[in-house]
């Protein structure tokens, strides 16, 4: 246990909540299938960013996340990857409809990157990604939900629009992702992110990813997540 803490020191990783497991080394430390290691081989992601080693074990074994780390430290494949295999662990993955990965970010551009990131892991296994924001026709995307998917990558404002319009159920969804969560509070979305999470099962895992953690962002994080455990990497604000 000593030598953890002296290993996160000499990461500059800080960490809060019980029984938080220990970082990784490598990828093949987190048990990952074959067909997803192949993924991220050809990713070329050799190891873990530093936000990866602590935040993979934690998500992978289904804890709630409160992760604060700097832009461009790799946050997306930490709550991607786990996603991935949260998926395929569901033992109703053909039955039902609608998402089981649900994640939501600030803006259009920041959702599509995360949408390109997802595509190159779900295809591993054939998942099924949905990017749900303005700029494209509502018919369109309501045509392309009705057809069903396994992950949904929205804005939260269109997320609800295509909610309203029944384009997909919430029924399913076990896994959220609330990404750049200050950035969404920024920009207003408080009471879309409620909604939202208010139409997602309680059973869920639930991850909340960002740069930085003003006190209004932490409080919703307390209220949304359950015993999470908190990973900061590095100085941050
Ligand atoms: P953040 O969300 O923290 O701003 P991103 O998840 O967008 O950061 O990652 C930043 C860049 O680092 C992306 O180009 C991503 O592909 C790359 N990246 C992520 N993880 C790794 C890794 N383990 N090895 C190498 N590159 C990585
Ligand atoms: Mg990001």
């Amino acid at each position: 246990e000593q030598e953890v803490a002296e290993y996160r020191k000499s990461l500059a990783i800080r960490v809060s909540g019980f029984d938080v497991p220990k970082p990784v080394k490598t990828f093949e430390e987190c048990g990952f299938a074959p067909e997803l290691m192949r993924a991220i081989v050809k990713q070329a992601y050799e190891k873990p960013t530093t936000i990866q080693c602590q935040a993979l074990p934690i998500v992978l074994s289904g804890r709630d996340i409160i992760g604060i780390a700097k832009t461009g430290s790799g946050k997306t494949a930490s709550f991607v990857l786990p996603m991935i295999v949260h998926i395929m662990d569901q033992p109703e993955l053909q039955k039902e409809e609608g998402p089981i990965g649900v994640i939501c970010a600030p803006t259009r551009e920041l959702a599509h990157q995360i949408f390109l990131e997802t595509k190159k892991f779900a295809k591993a296994y054939g998942l099924r990604s949905c990017a749900v924001y303005g700029g494209m026709s509502k018919l369109d995307q309501f045509k392309e939900l009705k057809a069903g998917c396994e992950i949904v990558v929205a804005t939260p404002g269109r997320l609800i629009d295509m909610i309203k319009m029944k384009a997909l159920t919430m029924m399913r969804a076990t896994y959220l992702v609330l990404d750049e969560a200050d950035r969404m509070f920024d920009l207003g979305f408080e009471p879309q992110i409620r909604s939202i999470v208010g139409q997602i099962r309680l059973d869920r895992q639930t991850t909340l990813f960002s740069a930085t953690m003003p006190r209004k962002v932490e409080k919703l994080a307390r209220e949304i997540l359950s015993d999470p455990v908190r990973v900061t990497v590095g100085e941050v604000g």
